[in-house]
């Protein structure tokens, strides 16, 4: 099979950066054909000493009109395809799939007027794209990103949210996004404390976004770990929210990682 009929490509790594012992990010070069919508996720191959390839699922960081790729990583203990990844450098090689996948995108929503993205640990990611595109700016009158983590220092991006409301594509737009990071196993100055199902239970997170979860004005997107996307849904369920499908738009759109 030649190159350009097989389906990926080969990216070369442009920087690898370390945040916490189990966190980094990467970044890549961009084939010019790979085509995505903020929000979705590609799959990414590293290639074992052994010559085998290991794919593994990852959402884009990066915004469609980045010319690069960026993504951020667990690393899981003994994980076939983190241990690989994480041990790249730059100049390496990853392979990206030719198409992009995945329905976590504000096309799952006809209307609203509240956009909630709910993330736990790297599930934030995807949040990010969808934050640096300009269709969500114009499409909502507010915005809250919602980001849990169980320690402080596992909360990544900090500069690129808090420039988000600075960049002048957005100058129109400021004030509408709220970040509310949350983390579980600390107290944090700045951060509610609590998992996301606790918060919304007791009220607090929609106390503290000074907006109310109702199927006429909120649409919610969810992100991570399986258990809080379950736990979720089932809560918001309760509260006439629906997972939004092709044949049948509703309020909740949802992107489980494993
Ligand atoms: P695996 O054998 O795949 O996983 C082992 C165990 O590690 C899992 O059972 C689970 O308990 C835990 N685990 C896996 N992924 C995570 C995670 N992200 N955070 C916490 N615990 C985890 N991972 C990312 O780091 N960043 C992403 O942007 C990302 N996007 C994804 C998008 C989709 C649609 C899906 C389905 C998964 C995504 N993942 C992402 C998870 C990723 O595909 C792999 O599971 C992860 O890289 C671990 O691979 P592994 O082979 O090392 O371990």
């Amino acid at each position: 099979m030649t190159a350009s009929a097989e389906k990926f490509t080969h990216q070369t790594l442009l920087n690898v950066t370390p945040l916490t012992p189990s966190l980094f990010t990467l970044r890549t070069t961009r084939d010019s054909g790979f085509r995505f919508r903020a929000g979705q996720f590609a799959r990414l191959g590293v290639t074992k000493a052994d010559g085998t390839v290991v794919w593994r699922a990852y959402s884009m960081v990066s915004s469609p009109h980045d010319e690069f790729l960026e993504f951020f990583s667990i690393v899981v203990p003994g994980g076939e395809f983190t241990s690989e990844l994480s041990r790249l450098r730059e100049g390496d090689t990853l392979l990206v799939d030719r198409q992009a996948f995945g329905y976590l995108t504000l096309d799952r929503f006809v209307d609203g007027r509240d956009l909630w993205m709910l993330s736990t640990g790297t599930g934030v990611a995807p949040f990010l794209s969808i934050l640096q595109d300009f269709e969500v700016w114009e499409k909502f009158e507010r915005i809250v990103l919602v980001y849990s983590v169980r320690e402080t220092r596992e909360l990544a991006y900090q500069q690129l949210i808090a420039e988000l409301n600075e960049r002048d594509y957005l100058a129109d737009y400021a004030g509408k996004l709220l970040f509310l990071p949350t983390v579980t196993r600390e107290q944090h100055p700045g951060a509610l404390s609590g998992r996301i199902t606790q918060l919304i239970e007791s009220g607090e997170l929609e106390q503290a976004a000074g907006l109310t979860l109702t199927p006429e004005h909120s649409r919610v997107m969810l992100c991570g770990n399986p258990q809080m996307i379950d736990d979720t849904r089932n809560m918001l369920k309760l509260r006439d929210l629906q997972l939004s499908l092709s044949r049948r738009p509703g309020q909740v759109a949802v992107e489980t990682y494993w």
